[in-house]
């Protein structure tokens, strides 16, 4: 099959259903060179964690071999792509190049230099992002920095496209044997990191059977659930609560359009107008998502400061140790240690304990967000830098949506509320197996407090 030949270039929209780049590429015609390169850059950033990149190597394995069902194969390169692709390019004779838009800083100035360092067509969609950035803006032309008008004005547009086909001709792919050299996808050891923890099983396969899963029946109880403490929502059985997708949207192994639409699909099929609003309330989740890309994109300085610039002036302690008995698990609060002890055990959080555990960093410690900022970018699965910052800059009260100054979570009264049998913080914290619920998240209130917590 001759044609013009398109370079596709995956980096977190790893998943060949609803990918508009690809779809884009696949629709003109073109013979499509699926490629992924490991960045040094990114490689040897602090932000750049184990767990998060163990994740990544298992999508790049689930990518692979959906591409092998096709015939064709992952092309892995390493390097800068700045010179990475341009070399590519010349090999291959490509006449294009396609990719899914990023809005990090740090990416848009890469893409920025690699689509001046190329000359062929470059194209590029806004395929992470239910509404590109530009397209939602306040009627007098600027963005929106507050969460609900951005959420009222997205659900007053036009609703956001529908998944695009999915449907990949055959031989367009360009088959593996025609390939030029390609590198293995590498391990850990390789890229020059330790063994780290057990990760969940990866790739756009397993994120659609896990929004599956919850959308036939958990979202509906979403309104009520989602604050659960939970345990480990990787096993087998889902508990209740919230849609554990996070770490799928982070690497696009799910698209925001493919959960926005199967959302409307369950909202149909809600039984009464509670479920119905209980989706709703999910799908305004996934806006948040949206939000915060929407954020880091028009007010990049975020990304390495304040929102707000007038909360520069404020002065954080240095306080190492705490800082450590926090990111260990050793505060002494029982539902902040065993929400970093479980951080560290499998690389995810429940949204609630990520407030709590923030709030106590900023607000208790007086330690400065970015030092947990980068805490979480090591450790979690989901690390994303939009959602990550956003969070951290509202639960120190520097950021947009900022909870303020002056409204600090109890880290007591939290864990009562929402673990309130006390099995999260038993099983995350043994030390305190023992202690009756009663005083499980005071122990030292207990009768007879135990002698190593
Ligand atoms: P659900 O409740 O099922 O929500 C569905 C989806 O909506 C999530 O998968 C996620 O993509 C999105 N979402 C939900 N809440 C938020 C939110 N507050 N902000 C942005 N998106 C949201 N989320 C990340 O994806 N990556 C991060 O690095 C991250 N860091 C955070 C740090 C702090 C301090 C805080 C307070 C929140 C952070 N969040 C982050 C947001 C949120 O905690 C997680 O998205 C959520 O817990 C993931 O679980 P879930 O998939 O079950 O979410």
């Amino acid at each position: 099959m001759a044609g013009p030949v398109v370079v596709h270039w995956f980096r977190r929209d790893l998943r060949l259903a609803d990918n508009l780049a690809l779809r884009a590429a696949l629709d003109s015609g073109a013979r499509i060179v699926p490629v992924f390169i490991f960045d040094p850059a990114i490689l040897r950033s602090p932000r750049t964690g184990a767990p998060r990149l163990k994740f990544l190597l298992a999508g790049l394995r689930a990518l692979d071999a959906n591409l092998r069902e096709h015939g064709s194969r992952l092309l892995i390169r390493h390097g800068d792509p700045r010179t990475v692709l341009p070399d590519l390019v010349r090999e291959l004779g490509a006449d294009g190049l396609d990719f899914n838009r990023d809005y990090s800083p740090f990416a848009l100035r890469r893409d920025a230099d690699v689509s001046a360092a190329l000359d062929i067509p470059v194209h590029s969609f806004d395929d992470a992002v239910l509404r590109a950035p530009g397209d939602l803006m306040k009627d007098d032309g600027t963005p929106y920095t507050v969460y609900s008008p951005f959420k009222k004005r997205l659900r007053a547009l036009e609703p956001p496209l529908k998944p695009v086909s999915s449907a990949i001709p055959a031989g367009q792919l360009l088959p593996a044997g025609q390939m030029l050299h390609s590198d293995e996808i590498p391990t850990l050891y390789d890229l020059g990191f330790e063994p780290t923890i057990a990760v969940p099983e990866a790739g756009e396969a397993a994120a659609q059977r896990a929004l599956d899963v919850f959308l036939d029946g958990r979202v509906y109880d979403y309104k009520d659930t989602r604050n659960r403490l939970v345990i480990n929502p990787f096993g087998d059985d889902p508990p209740v609560g919230a849609s554990y997708l996070s770490h799928f949207f982070r690497l696009g192994m799910l698209s925001p359009r493919q959960a926005y639409w199967a959302g409307a699909e369950a909202i149909d099929h809600a039984l009464d107008k509670d479920a119905a609003k209980s989706v709703s309330a999910w799908v305004d989740e996934v806006i948040w998502r949206e939000f915060y890309m929407h954020i880091l994109y028009h007010f990049p300085h975020v990304d390495r400061g304040n929102f707000r610039r007038e909360y520069d002036a404020l002065v954080w302690r240095d306080a190492p140790e705490e800082f450590v008995a926090w990111q260990e698990g050793r505060t002494g609060y029982p539902v902040v240690d065993a929400a970093m002890r479980q951080l560290r055990a499998i690389g995810w959080l429940p949204n609630r304990a990520r407030m709590v555990v923030a709030s106590f960093l900023t607000k208790d410690l007086f330690i400065h967000w970015q030092a947990g900022e980068l805490h979480f970018m090591q450790w979690l699965i989901d690390g994303d830098p939009a959602a990550n910052n956003g969070g951290w800059q509202w639960a120190a009260g520097t950021g947009t949506d900022a909870q303020p100054y002056f409204r600090i979570f109890n880290p007591i009264s939290q864990g009562r509320k929402f673990d309130p049998d006390g099995d999260y913080v038993r099983y995350w914290v043994p030390e305190l197996r023992d202690v009756p619920t009663a005083t499980i998240h005071a122990p030292w209130e207990a009768d007879d407090p135990p002698h190593d917590y």
